[in-house]
């Protein structure tokens, strides 16, 4: 019989990591953390201050494989040496969502999706605090999941989850599953499998049993086809723009309509707080939710009317001289970068580039000719955007840093202008990330 204390070995000590190494310890696991990297110096005093054994800047395998269970951060590969030989050793690895949920017995509210998942993720908990719940909000946003399930004692949890998560999840099952859409993404990790993609985005069904219930946009072609050939477990409730859905939620002459038995409701899309199409699909999905634990309809109309937006996500920054300026600095892909452009009514002049990641402009082509006026290139290298629009926009200007990009925008606007900055492009070429774009972005702006 084994009477030894169980061993856990944590891959990343960022914030999943040092979560799910404070759950671990209060659990009873003998607890070891390695961080290929360097650990930030107040997650290092927090391992300290438990007494956690770590390392950092390497993985000791010997350490790491002793071992009965790994939990790696999700931004660490399949591929990586460390894991390919855990598998060898039929080790399991696993995700902090994974891991966390054993120890819960709050309801799982999740979301996932190429697109729209942090909005979705903090509309739906807006709704549910609004509620009076006690609920919990984890995932990829803010504190872990794994710390607040070792330090409270919610009834539900509202979780975002990337592909990543989902593929180091095996027994976790949601109550509600929202999947908001899939367009290609991330496909690097996917060995450039569209298909690849699409199951780890489906894995968000696993274990859902018939009184779980599972939230999808009708309206997404890849998820309609997929779910086609699926034998789906859950109740299911979609959501569409196109459509009018009996059970689940749809939009006709500009009216939300809850079709949520037994108590349908709408309301007007002009009430959202959230503007544009791609939140009209994220105000319906977070709608549903939320009436399917039976939120009061008057809770969840009040609650998607004042949702305060989040930075960084169509965010209005300013007027100048009577030009708009918003900031989208999180389109890090086409997909969110066309909602964006079709959610400006005004004539848009469109800061965009950085490090593509295999962009196909051509599915912008229609909107830049209708909406945009002119292209300011932010990025080190432009000519992809220069191939793409030279022959629909006539002027494109290239730009090397937020300030000479908010600047060259403003001398182009006039008065009824929007400068809209949504790169389609990740930042890393500039900037340290999408957060330091976003908001060097806004100080040109207020500094103009
Ligand atoms: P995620 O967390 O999935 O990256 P966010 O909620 O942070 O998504 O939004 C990222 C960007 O994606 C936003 O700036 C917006 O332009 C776009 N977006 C938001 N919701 C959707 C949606 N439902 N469909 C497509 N694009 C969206």
């Amino acid at each position: 019989m084994k009477t030894q204390t169980p061993k856990i070995a944590i891959l990343g000590a960022a914030e999943s990591g040092i979560g799910t190494a404070v759950l671990a310890l209060k659990q009873g696991w003998e607890v070891f953390v390695s961080d290929k990297g360097k650990i930030a110096d107040k997650y290092k005093t927090e391992l300290l201050s438990f007494s956690i054994p770590f390392e950092e800047e390497k993985h000791t395998s010997e350490k790491i494989l002793e071992a009965e269970l790994i939990v790696k951060s999700p931004g660490i590969p399949d591929k990586a040496p460390i894991i390919v030989e855990a598998h060898k050793r039929g080790i399991k690895v696993v995700s902090e969502i994974e891991f966390a949920a054993r120890y819960t017995k709050a309801k799982l509210i999740v979301i996932t999706g190429t697109n729209g998942k942090t909005t979705t993720t903090l509309l739906t908990y807006h709704i549910f605090k609004k509620a009076g719940l006690n609920v919990g909000l984890g995932g990829n946003v803010g504190t872990s999941f794994a710390r607040q399930v070792a330090d409270f004692n919610y009834d539900y949890f509202i979780l975002e989850l990337s592909s990543f998560q989902l593929d180091g999840m095996y027994e976790f099952k949601a109550d509600v599953a929202i999947l908001l859409n899939i367009t290609p993404d991330h496909l690097d990790r996917y060995d450039y499998e569209l298909q690849n993609y699409v199951f780890s985005k489906f894995r968000v069904l696993q274990n859902m049993d018939k009184n779980g219930v599972f939230i999808y946009c009708q309206d997404d072609s890849i998820t309609a086809d997929y779910i086609k050939n699926l034998n789906i477990t859950p109740k299911v409730l979609p959501f569409s723009l196109n459509d009018e859905i009996q059970n689940g939620a749809y939009i006709k002459d500009n009216l939300i309509q809850f079709n949520i038995q037994p108590d349908p409701f709408t309301m007007s899309i002009f009430d959202l707080a959230l503007q544009g199409k791609h939140n009209q699909y994220n105000s319906m999905a977070a709608g549903i939710a939320a009436r399917v634990w039976d939120i009061r309809k008057e809770i969840v109309r009040e609650s998607l009317m004042d949702f305060e937006n989040i930075e960084h996500r169509l965010e209005f920054v300013a007027k100048v001289h009577g030009i708009e300026f918003i900031n989208d600095s999180k389109a890090t892909n086409v997909n969110s970068t066309w909602y964006a452009l079709e959610s400006v009514n005004n004539p848009i002049i469109w800061i965009v580039g950085g490090i593509d990641k295999g962009n196909d402009y051509e599915m912008l082509t229609d909107l830049v000719k209708q909406r945009v006026k002119a292209i300011v290139c932010m990025g080190k290298d432009n000519q992809k955007i220069h191939d793409a629009f030279k022959g629909i926009i006539d002027q494109i200007v290239d730009t090397q840093s937020a300030k000479e990009a908010v600047k060259a925008a403003y001398l182009i606007g006039k008065k009824g202008d929007a400068v809209l900055l949504s790169p389609a492009c990740a930042s890393f070429d500039l900037f340290e990330n999408y957060e330091d774009r976003g908001r060097q972005f806004k100080q040109a702006v207020r500094e103009l």
